[in-house]
């Protein structure tokens, strides 16, 4: 009796049950193949000329596929969303003034393309055939995180009187940004020095330089002949966002931003001191100081705060338009 009632249930599972089952696999896999088409049809804008500057090669690829790609290679991917957008908007913005630049020198610079991929010339950039060697296992997780964020701002940059401004960004700093001029001159209204919460969390908040005191003296002298090597250090006065602004070595008035290049300072925030035969440079924050920090910009995330309200405390009084990307 007991076999003849599992074999009605048996029966009763293959005739009912299965194609249940069946139905309910299929609608899964319609889901899935339609959520990747979905992915496929998303608009990654109109094309843009990159030149890559290890290759020597002029490529062109969508516009939002390659702000991602500057995203990759700009921001670490485990920061906050928002402060990826706030990093994409940034980008979005330095690549549209480059595009808007003078054709000419693109075409010494770029080989006629719109943008590098130079970092010490437009913006570092990572292709999409690069990632698994930069991230690893979490390299599709980490791309799809940073593609989304650049495609939830698509279009999105910063304008002040109708122009897209100059969207500098730097690592961190000591808790205040620079003012543009104090490190570039010029006057940007819009990249003032502000007061930048959170930059302790930077792993390069601070950081110490040291340097043997004959090779301080040769790098001084080879700048300035004139070097008087029986002073030491004199004046300092230093920036609204607390960097070096001068710096009396050797009776030599010196800027902070020449000293910082002179000895490959991580920022001209610095402090110096003698210790027998070596010089100790203590830096803080790293990068230029101008515009948005990173470290900032995550922290505010943390906090809750969305990339419009970050963008909006470090490039204040700019705003937010659209660009037909
Ligand atoms: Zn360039």
């Amino acid at each position: 009796m007991k076999k003849f009632l599992l074999w009605v249930i048996t029966l009763w599972l293959i005739i009912f049950a299965l194609p249940f089952l069946a139905v309910s696999v299929k609608k899964s896999a319609d889901a899935s193949e339609k959520g990747q088409k979905n992915r496929a049809d998303i608009d990654m804008g109109k094309e843009i000329s990159v030149y890559l500057a290890d290759s020597g090669k002029c490529v062109t690829m969508p516009f939002e596929e390659y702000i991602t790609g500057v995203v990759c290679a700009e921001m670490p991917a485990l920061f906050e969303v928002e402060a990826i957008k706030a990093q994409a908007v940034a980008a979005r913005t330095y690549t549209v003034s480059k595009i808007n630049a003078n054709a000419n020198d693109l075409q010494d610079a770029h080989k006629g393309a719109s943008i590098c991929t130079s970092p010490a010339h437009c913006q570092a950039y990572v292709p999409k055939e690069e990632i698994s060697k930069k991230w690893g296992n979490n390299a599709e997780e980490f791309y799809k995180k940073i593609k989304s964020a650049v495609l939830d701002t698509k279009g999105e940059i910063l304008t002040y009187q109708n122009e897209p401004i100059r969207a500098v960004f730097h690592s961190s700093n000591n808790g205040r940004t620079e003012n543009a001029s104090d490190v570039w001159g010029g006057d940007f209204p819009y990249l003032k020095s502000v007061e930048s919460l959170g930059e302790d969390l930077s792993p390069k908040f601070l950081t110490e330089y040291t340097v043997d005191y004959k090779v301080f003296c040769d790098t001084v002298k080879k700048e300035y002949p004139d070097a008087d090597l029986s002073k030491f250090v004199g004046d300092i006065s230093r920036t609204e966002g607390g960097a070096v602004d001068t710096i009396e070595i050797f009776g030599i008035k010196i800027k902070g931003t020449k000293m910082r290049s002179m000895f490959m300072l991580k920022s001209a925030n610095f402090d110096i001191k003698k210790d027998g035969e070596t010089v100790i440079f203590t830096v803080h924050g790293y990068g230029h100081g101008v515009g948005m920090s990173q470290y900032g910009a995550n922290y505010m995330a943390s906090q809750g705060k969305n990339y419009a309200e970050i963008l909006a405390v470090y490039y204040n009084g700019a705003q937010i338009s659209m660009y037909n990307s």
